[in-house]
């Protein structure tokens, strides 16, 4: 990119920014806010305009204080399209420091973006409104002028003026609080360490907060809407474990004075890591233990972990630009299932790890997927990132790295960068050059061939050698984001054996660096796909039970991802699922229902009576094995491989027995643990006369965000073509703003009624997409992929959403269309020959 093209979005460096002091007046019932912002700047040579970001506000006329006098701004003008205002000022300034002095006015929008409102229905049936920030990627220019980039840090004094009664939440502890003589109160808080502008947190509403816990010195609370104080224990527990663990992890405190977790109704993220203040959907952090499932928990610990981690990676080291954002999500990512692991061995968190690299790897073995970093020019670029390219691939390729480096070796490495960079910002580089001279291991070259190219490869092992080609779902028929060869590092074992061997696999064959028969990407961390040759994979199919539960997960996987490539039969893997017999795996059982639920797309009406007798065969004996009912001594994940097997067995396989048995707890009440998502599912897929009303009843009745959550998937899931048309009428009558677009996606994801919702969304597409906030357009095309057994109705789809791009996020879209039209060639290609693979 050149100079002058970078300059379209980056803000002059003539002008840096040290301090802000903000002061913000929401009026809540107005829907409005006005507020004033002083800006202490140091001018680095002598200039007649400041230029900042600012887009949506009225900003006043303003002034420059400097140590001498007043200086008045001659004119301001606004660049909408790049999001900037210039100050022109009435002479030149010096270079020295001054002070930036303006007012503005803005709108409490219902986009989900900058300060915007969130609103519920209280106890007493009141709708009550909360005003609430998102700040990431570049909105806090939707709030107050400010040098909106990751690399102008400064602090932050923050005031409100909000009505008395209303408490307030920002960044710091509070300071000092004032009652005004109109009323309202004005409320102080102590000034933030030196931050990103992306990282700022306002909150003001009816909320409460539960008492503060005391984590070695940090006060932590959950704050919430009324009357859902008592489902925080948990975000609590996993957020003292979190503060802890990373401050052990990093070995540095943790950088603020407080840290509340808000949960509010109206997020579009799953949450944002502001420091101090973090902000969260509701369904992932306030959660009823007692009837949450294991899966449920999991994903509040995993978020909570999440966003604590960035508290370091990502908030007290910073990247300087927006091409940085994947390291940031990613490494948080990486570090969320190393704490999550800590806070519950018995989870095996990392083996549910696979399931998010099989996500990502989904989507990298498209001619559609894309580098993990790229040169990004505008905000929107960056957006453009929060995929699973960022979050499940790069996670996984950090993972990958850790286990190839060591983890100690790693882990000191990360130390030193972050103390080498705190309160500063950072390129991608410079974590591998910390990396790299940890280790004495060439990081920066082996990385550069995961990062800066797109997919991964497919080490094929024969004969005692491997070799590496790239991996791809279907023959490339135009451009390809997929490279050409990778820095492979490869972890293998004898079978038999748990002592690794490490070697680097380059461009050329090379002998593998073990005799005998051997498990290659041993430990199952590798982010490339194993292919044996037909001995070799004879030899590891007798012998599944030596694998481990990640590796076994990696096999099925892999074995799956090759035969929708077309380069292993749907025999292959179905003989090596037979072979998990009663293991009590769920990961890799994830696997089998994936593939059979895919197949059950792909297979026509006479087939699928063939296909539900061979998910039987392959499911029965380990449910027989396990049974309903939770036993004394079961292994701690017996019931996610229940839920797994009852949800296929009930759908897929059309087992009449798990049908009338998922019926009967349905009709007998509330659905709660491990099982209720699963049993939700079969009920939903019978399309039984009434059931639509009584999920709507239930979703409407809940008492906490996860059973919320599990009535809303049943709505969208019944297996009835009407009942989706009209569902996708009343979507945004039925779901808050913030669920809708994924509700919408999931349901055009419904094997029977998804073609008719997504009639109606082609026939509605403006008024639709006009009501969808503009981070999540992508979801208008994430259901689709799903369209692939009539070819002529898939290619209709990808004609409408390649001729009906969305504003942000098509670059997901059409990762969709090309998931659609190879699962719809693969279909063409394997339905004149299943009967003969499923009988
Ligand atoms: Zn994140």
């Amino acid at each position: 990119m050149t100079d002058e093209a970078r300059t379209d979005y980056r803000l002059p460096k003539t002008v840096v920014p040290s301090a802000y002091r903000l002061r913000i007046e929401p009026d809540l019932e107005a829907l409005t806010f006005a507020g004033t912002v002083e800006i202490d700047v140091e001018i680095g040579s002598a200039t007649s305009e400041i230029v900042l970001n600012a887009i949506e506000l009225d900003v006043g006329q303003g002034h420059v204080a400097l140590p001498d006098g007043e200086l008045r701004v001659a004119e301001l003008s606004f660049d909408p399209e790049r999001e900037r205002m210039t100050m022109a000022l009435d002479r030149e300034l010096d270079a020295g420091p001054a002070v930036l002095v303006l007012r503005f006015a803005g709108i409490l929008n219902d986009r989900l973006v900058g300060f915007y409102r969130s609103t519920f229905t209280d106890a007493d049936g009141r709708e009550r409104t909360i005003a609430t920030s998102q700040l990431a990627l570049t909105e806090a220019r939707r709030v107050f002028p400010c040098f909106d980039e990751p690399a102008c840090k400064a602090t932050f004094s923050v005031t409100m003026v909000v009505p008395d009664g209303l408490p307030a939440y920002s960044n710091s502890p509070i300071d000092s609080e004032t009652l005004l003589a109109d009323g309202r109160r004005e409320v102080t808080f102590k000034t933030t360490m030196t931050m990103s502008s992306y990282l700022v947190a306002l909150v003001v509403g009816p909320l409460e907060a539960t008492e503060v816990v005391d984590v070695d010195g940090v006060p932590l609370s959950v704050v919430c809407t009324p009357g859902k104080a008592h489902l925080a224990r948990f975000a609590l527990e996993i957020g003292a474990f979190s503060l802890r663990f990373f401050s052990d992890y990093f070995d540095i405190a943790y950088p603020g004075e407080k840290l509340d977790l808000v949960g509010v109704p109206d997020f579009a993220y799953g949450a944002m890591e502001n420091v101090g203040c973090i902000i969260f959907r509701e369904t992932l952090l306030l959660v009823d233990e007692a009837s949450a499932s294991r899966g449920e928990l999991e994903r509040v610990a995993a978020v909570v972990a999440h966003e604590v981690a960035h508290q370091w990676f990502g908030n007290l080291v910073t990247m300087e630009w927006w091409e940085g954002f994947w390291l940031n999500e990613a490494f948080a990512t990486f570090l969320m299932y190393l704490c999550v692991d800590a806070f519950r061995p018995g989870w095996r968190t990392w083996d549910r790890f696979s399931e998010q690299r099989e996500l990502g790897l989904a989507i990298d073995g498209l001619h559609t997927t894309r580098p993990i970093e790229f040169e990004v020019r505008s905000p929107a670029e960056a957006t453009a990132m929060a995929d699973a390219i960022t979050y499940q691939k790069g996670g996984s390729v950090l993972r990958m790295l850790e286990q190839y480096l060591g983890p100690e070796t790693y882990r000191d490495a990360i130390r030193t960068y972050l103390r080498t960079h705190a309160y500063a910002n950072t390129v991608t580089a410079d974590l591998w050059a910390a990396l790299e001279s940890g280790s004495g291991q060439p990081v920066g070259e082996i990385m550069d061939t995961w990062i800066h190219q797109g997919g991964h490869p497919v080490v094929s092992v024969s004969g005692g050698a491997i070799s590496q080609k790239p991996f791809m779902f279907s023959p490339p028929d135009g451009p390809s984001a997929i490279g050409s060869h990778w820095l492979v590092p490869v972890l293998s074992r004898p079978i038999g054996s748990t002592v690794l061997t490490r070697q680097l696999l380059g461009d050329a064959p090379q002998p593998l660096s073990i005799e005998g028969p051997a498990v290659v990407n041993a430990g199952g961390t590798g982010v490339y796909r194993t292919s044996y040759g037909s001995s070799e994979l004879a030899v590891i199919a007798g012998s599944l039970g030596s694998l481990t539960d990640l590796e076994l997960t990696g096999l099925l996987g892999d074995t799956w991802a090759l035969a929708q490539a077309g380069e292993r039969s749907i025999g292959d893997l179905l003989t090596l699922a037979s072979g998990l017999g009663t293991r009590i795996e769920p990961s890799a059982w994830r696997v089998v229902e994936l593939a059979l639920s895919f197949l059950s797309r792909v297979v026509d009406d006479q087939q699928r009576p063939v296909l539900a007798a061979r998910a039987c065969r392959l499911l029965a004996p380990a449910f027989a094995h396990l049974g309903w009912e939770e036993a004394d001594g079961d292994d701690e994940r017996a019931q996610q491989v229940r839920a797994v097997l009852i949800r296929s067995l009930g759908t897929v396989g059309q087992d009449e027995a798990v049908r009338a048995e998922s019926v009967r707890r349905f009709e007998a009440g509330a659905l709660d643990g491990d099982l209720a998502d699963a049993i939700v599912s079969v009920v939903a897929s019978l399309d039984r006369p009434g059931d639509r009303d009584e999920m709507i009843r239930r979703y409407r009745d809940a008492r906490d965000p996860q059973t919320e959550q599990r009535y809303q998937v049943g709505i969208v899931s019944i297996a009835d073509a009407d009942l989706a048309a009209q569902t996708f009428r009343e979507l945004f009558d039925l779901f808050r703003t913030a669920d809708a677009p994924y509700l919408l996606a999931t349901l055009v994801s419904n094997r029977v009624g998804g073609r008719s919702a997504w009639e109606q969304l082609a026939a509605t597409w403006d008024e639709t997409l006009a009501k969808v906030p503009p981070l999540m357009q992508f979801t208008l095309g994430a259901g689709i992929p799903g369209f692939v057994g009539d070819p002529a109705f898939a290619e209709r789809v990808a004609d409408f959403h390649r001729t009906h791009p969305v504003e942000t996020g098509q670059s997901r879209i059409d990762q969709a269309i090309e998931r659609m039209l190879t699962g719809a060639r693969f279909a063409a290609r394997e339905r004149p020959l299943l009967d003969a693979t499923l009988t």
